[in-house]
């Protein structure tokens, strides 16, 4: 693709990069076919290339955003299935963030709007604040029982995602004394939102991880993506240097070699590090090695071996591969792999590829869209003869809970029961009506 940058215009390193990954971009539409939005909207401007064209055209004119164009930006979920796609390797992942960051900058939204983003910022990333607000939505829930669907948006979609039950905050366990023949020591993180919606997800990790042989240690707090895809790049990146100061903390008692998250959409951020803190000269060697040494949970396992298998579930388990796990970050076999050897049998979900809808904010501040997505999803789950699903990210468990379908269970969950773990309470209630299966 031709761009039009000015010489001043690329003396700023932002506009360069994103100019390099405009020029990469040849027109083909191939990544139309596999849009969510696209494949919904039918709309040119709710394809990968319609916005890249409207973003082009903001950019190079450094133009304040308009209204037309912030719908089409909004609208995308950052699903990033247009770059596993795109035959070019057009890097849309650094596109829209920057033109969230300046949408951020230039447009003034309605109130409404700016009241919903930034208390979803403030709450979010908070698992104090995110508690009390999840304990709130439930009491509003029982008192508007059926009348939810008339409060204004985004309440409804808020009140359908809260938890039901919110798990209670265990204690953390005492990290376990390094095994004589350790293999390695990591740093686990511990995150935001999941620690309060699914903290037993980090819990079966931190076991499995242990089990191998790992000696584990915990790294505090938000990434920053909830924000990031915000587009408040500021404050993404104070999250971010606050995990980066950790690690290296933690590099100084000790050689760390990895950094491990089991919440896919933050692996995604962490591994994006380096390129977030490129042009910032006391972060930027830190956070490139922060980045180099992230690894998804189940890349862990997979190059380390599951330890000896003691449960054989038979289950059939479908496998739903999160965005930021298979295009984020392409990992997609491993999971899919490692709960064939823990004895369980992986159904295939139709159009794997497109997103269920969650992508951070988006189930919340795009309800109608993500609704349609995620009952597409559940759709081609039932479709499946699997009795239990099972994923890499906490948004994914959230949206596709489903009281009619099979219940949702991360992957490190069921590899925890199969090597000596407790059994996840989807996967006893399974075991309960099914007994025969558990052997
Ligand atoms: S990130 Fe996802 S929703 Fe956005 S343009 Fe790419 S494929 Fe479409
Ligand atoms: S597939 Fe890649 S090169 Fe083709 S239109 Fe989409 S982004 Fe551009």
């Amino acid at each position: 693709m031709q761009t039009h940058f000015t010489p001043a215009q690329l003396a700023d390193p932002e506009v360069a990069a994103t100019e390099q990954i405009l020029r990469k971009c040849v027109h083909c539409g191939f990544c139309t076919a596999t849009c969510p939005t696209y494949v919904l909207l039918g709309d040119e401007l709710d394809s990968p290339r319609g916005r890249i064209y409207l973003m082009k055209q903001m950019l190079e004119n450094s133009q304040p955003a308009t209204a037309t164009i912030v719908r089409h930006i909004d609208r995308c979920l950052s699903c990033l299935g247009c770059m596993t796609t795109c035959p070019s390797g057009v890097h849309y992942q650094h596109l829209i963030d920057h033109a969230r960051a300046h949408v951020e900058r230039t447009y003034r939204r309605p109130w409404r709007e700016r009241f919903w983003r930034s208390l979803l910022a403030q709450t979010l990333p908070d698992p104090r604040r995110l508690r009390v607000a999840l304990k709130m939505a439930t009491l509003l829930r029982t008192l508007v029982r059926g009348g939810a669907r008339r409060l204004p948006e985004p309440l409804p979609a808020l009140l359908r995602l809260a938890p039901v039950r919110l798990p209670r905050a265990s204690a953390p366990e005492p990290t376990a004394a390094p095994s004589a023949v350790s293999a390695g020591r990591v740093g686990l993180l511990a995150g935001c939102a999941q620690s309060v919606i699914a903290p037993q997800v980090h819990a079966a990790s931190r076991r499995l991880l242990e089990r191998m042989g790992l000696h584990v240690v915990e790294i505090e707090g938000c990434c920053g993506a909830l924000v990031h895809h915000l587009g408040r790049d500021a404050h993404g990146r104070e999250f971010a240097a606050r995990i980066i100061a950790q690690v290296l903390d933690k590099q100084r008692e000790g050689r760390l070699d990895a950094v491990i998250v089991d919440a896919s959409g933050c692996g995604t951020q962490l591994k994006d590090y380096g390129h977030l803190f490129r042009t910032d000269r006391s972060l930027a060697g830190a956070a490139a090695e922060v980045s180099s040494l992230a690894r998804d949970v189940s890349e862990v396992i997979h190059e380390h071996g599951l330890p000896p298998i003691i449960r054989r579930g038979g289950l059939e388990v479908a496998y739903h591969s999160p965005c930021s796990m298979q295009h984020g970050q392409r990992i997609d076999a491993a999971p899919r792999e490692l709960l064939e050897r823990a004895g369980f049998s992986v159904c295939d979900v139709p159009e794997g590829h497109l997103c269920c809808g969650s992508a951070g904010t988006y189930n919340v501040l795009q309800p109608a869209l993500a609704s349609r997505l995620r009952e597409r999803k559940l759709g081609h789950i039932r479709d499946t003869a699997a009795i239990l699903v099972a994923t890499g990210n906490v948004g994914c468990m959230v949206q596709l809970e489903d009281a009619a379908g099979p219940p949702l269970v991360h992957t490190v969950e069921l590899l925890d029961w199969a090597t000596g773990g407790p059994a996840p309470a989807a996967l006893s209630a399974v075991l309960s009506r099914s007994p025969a299966r558990n052997e």
